[in-house]
């Protein structure tokens, strides 16, 4: 990929980068503030309210969880940064080729091309074919 066009796609990965930092903040002071309204809760309404506690927790661990995609997603974006610098951008990680520029347009921080994507995908799904034995299984037993 030209250097020009790279850099179309470097302001891009800047901003997104910047509206991740800006989310994960924003979502590490929510997560503070229930911490610390939890803490200085007064303790003789400890058991009753348990029901709303494990709600809490819940709503924390998807939280969390969102942050850890967002992380990742920095991740990935900071590589894409290091990869244009290098002059390596837009090219797919497994197979050599330039990853379409449609594609970067979606997805610029993409290491793989669409191919070996589906191929990626294919290899999840079969691990995941376990899974779906245990469920067959659990079912039979019922019946
Ligand atoms: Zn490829």
């Amino acid at each position: 990929m030209k250097k020009k066009d790279a850099e179309v796609y470097k302001k891009k990965l800047l901003k997104e980068k910047e509206r991740l930092f800006l989310n994960l903040q924003s979502m590490d002071k929510t997560s503070l503030h229930a911490t610390s309204q939890e803490g200085s809760g007064n303790l003789s309404g400890y058991v009753s309210h348990q029901a709303d506690i494990a709600t809490d927790i819940y709503e924390q661990e998807k939280s969390l969880s969102f942050m850890g995609n967002e992380e990742f997603l920095l991740e990935e974006i900071e590589d894409a940064l290091q990869k244009i610098d290098k002059n390596k951008y837009g090219k797919c990680e497994i197979c050599g080729i330039e990853i379409p520029v449609k594609r970067l347009s979606v997805e610029p921080y993409a290491k793989l091309c669409m191919e070996c994507k589906k191929g990626e995908e294919e290899k999840k799904k079969s691990s995941d074919a376990y899974g779906s034995l245990q469920k067959n299984t659990r079912k039979r037993r019922g019946a």
